[in-house]
């Protein structure tokens, strides 16, 4: 296969390529077809400490690099990741499941995040403030936090890392990096890419293992000043409080529960194609999926139609097929979490009117499914569904739809489809989520601060923002 240099089986632990020290290995199983695609160390807390070791020894030096050297290690870094595009895409379908054009997107999108913060480093300016009295200068820089702990999800294994590794080796941080057990090479690629980028041994660490082992060494050890987290809100809520004992930094980019409004004025054909994007990208496995689609009566009949043709239209399959737009969802629990939300949906009245079970394919794939009637009541108004579930509430008034929307304990994406500008600055300033789509089912940009609010997060990845995250402030007081 032509992804094998990128399929690696082994961790890097200080510049080093190792296996864990109990010779244990985890199976990596392609959710397509069911394959074992290889094996990774199962490492724990012994070898994450080397490499907190590794990283804290090769800060100092990194964070002195002149800056511009280390930026062309960024720029390399980028031009590595868009001259094997294809492979990593590939291997990333492969490990995860998505089709291959939005692995391909990821690819592209993980390098964009490296070129971003590459640029934005040379604009990490400090302030000389102006001082009460005569005789002083307030001056403040912008340091490097150091040891960066990093840990990310199974549903964007590539450029989950990018837009932390970005920021983090542009203002000279140094990572110990975890990414998720079941999609680990395309964590591990960002080890090799970096190695062909020449970051200095050390610079960047790599562990495949036990969540709770790595995690437990990372969250304990007072080296790591930083940890940043992708992830469920129950783990990031455990890792805030475990982040206490050596009070670190933390960015924590955790669940959505997505509102998606379609008002009477909208444009259908926009609307229909902004919900699709937001809903099935990824099989519904992103923290952005539209999760509730609240439609206003007088378009709702045509909306739902029309949503039903096109998404029945939906090919899907192995995500390395021609012209597939949906793969198996990540593994077998995901399927029955979807299908407990159906069910949950049908006993209280909900319709099925597209899809509603496994697909013949076999293995996690699942039918792209509309279910209308939803209320409140159902659990998918609460929880975040992770799949390809699109629920239709409808509603009459906007004050109705902005308190639904708002009605949960998440605060990540929202989306809102509308022509009335009026309509638009009130969604901005009444909807209590960290991002709005107006229009515009992806909204996601290397330029923007991609983060939530309530239980959906602390801190931004992305805009400039993103680079500030990964450094403190020191406050110089110059008397003369
Ligand atoms: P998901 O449902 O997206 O897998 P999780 O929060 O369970 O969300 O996992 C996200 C990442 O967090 C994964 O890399 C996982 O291995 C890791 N993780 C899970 N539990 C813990 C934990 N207790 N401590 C540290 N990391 C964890």
């Amino acid at each position: 296969m032509s992804y094998s240099k990128y399929l690696k089986d082994t961790n890097l632990i200080a510049g080093v390529w190792t296996g864990a020290d109990s010779g244990k290995t985890i199976d990596v199983t392609n959710p397509a077809t069911g394959d074992v695609i290889g094996t990774v160390p199962a490492c724990g807390a012994a070898e994450t400490e080397r490499a907190i070791t590794a990283a804290s020894d090769a800060f100092p030096a990194f964070a002195t690099m002149p800056l511009m050297e280390r930026l062309d290690l960024l720029w390399k870094l980028h031009d590595a990741l868009m001259d094997n595009r294809d492979t990593l895409g590939e291997l990333l379908t492969v490990e995860q499941g998505k089709p291959l054009f939005e692995a391909k997107g990821e690819i592209a999108i993980g390098a964009g995040y490296i070129r971003w913060f590459a640029e934005e480093a040379r604009r990490a300016k400090g302030e000389i403030v102006p001082a009460p009295g005569n005789g002083r200068r307030i001056v403040v820089t912008k340091h490097p936090v150091g040891v960066v702990g990093m840990i990310t999800p199974w549903n964007f294994p590539s450029s989950m890392l990018a837009r932390k590794i970005g920021p983090a080796l542009a203002v000279g941080c140094t990572v110990v990096a975890k990414p998720a057990t079941a999609t680990p090479y395309s964590g591990l690629a960002w080890g090799a890419l970096c190695e062909e980028a020449g970051f200095p041994k050390g610079v960047v660490n790599i562990l495949t293992g036990s969540a709770r082992d790595i995690g437990g060494a990372i969250m304990a050890d007072a080296r790591v000043r930083k940890v940043t987290f992708t992830g469920s809100t129950e783990v990031g809520k455990e890792l805030i409080r475990q982040s206490a004992d050596t009070v670190k930094k933390v960015s924590m980019e955790l669940g959505g529960n997505a509102p998606f409004l379609v008002f009477d004025d909208a444009d259908l054909d926009k609307a229909v194609q902004g919900a699709i994007v937001s809903k099935f990208r990824n099989a519904g496995q992103t923290c952005v999926c539209a999760n509730r689609i609240y439609v206003q009566a007088g378009i709702h009949d045509a909306f739902v139609e029309k949503l039903k043709t096109e998404v029945a239209k939906m090919k899907v399959g192995n995500g390395l097929d021609e012209d597939v737009e949906q793969g198996p969802m990540i593994d077998m629990d995901a399927v029955e979490k979807v299908e407990e939300f159906i069910a949950d949906a049908k006993s209280k009245g909900g319709t099925i009117a597209l899809g509603g079970g496994r697909h013949g394919n076999g293995q996690s794939f699942f039918e792209p499914t509309i279910v209308t009637g939803a209320t409140q009541a159902m659990k998918f108004a609460k929880e975040e569904i992770f799949g390809p579930l699109a629920p239709v509430f409808k509603f009459e008034h906007d004050k109705d739809a902005i308190a639904m929307a708002n009605d949960t304990d998440f605060g990540l994406c929202s989306y809102a489809y509308t022509r009335d500008l009026g309509r638009v600055w009130r969604l901005n300033e009444q909807l209590q989520y960290g991002m709005i789509g107006i229009n515009s089912g992806l909204i996601t940009t290397v330029e923007a601060p991609f983060g939530g609010v309530k239980e959906s997060g602390l801190g931004k990845e992305g805009g400039s923002q993103g680079l500030e995250d990964y450094m403190d402030t020191k406050y110089t007081a110059m008397d003369f």
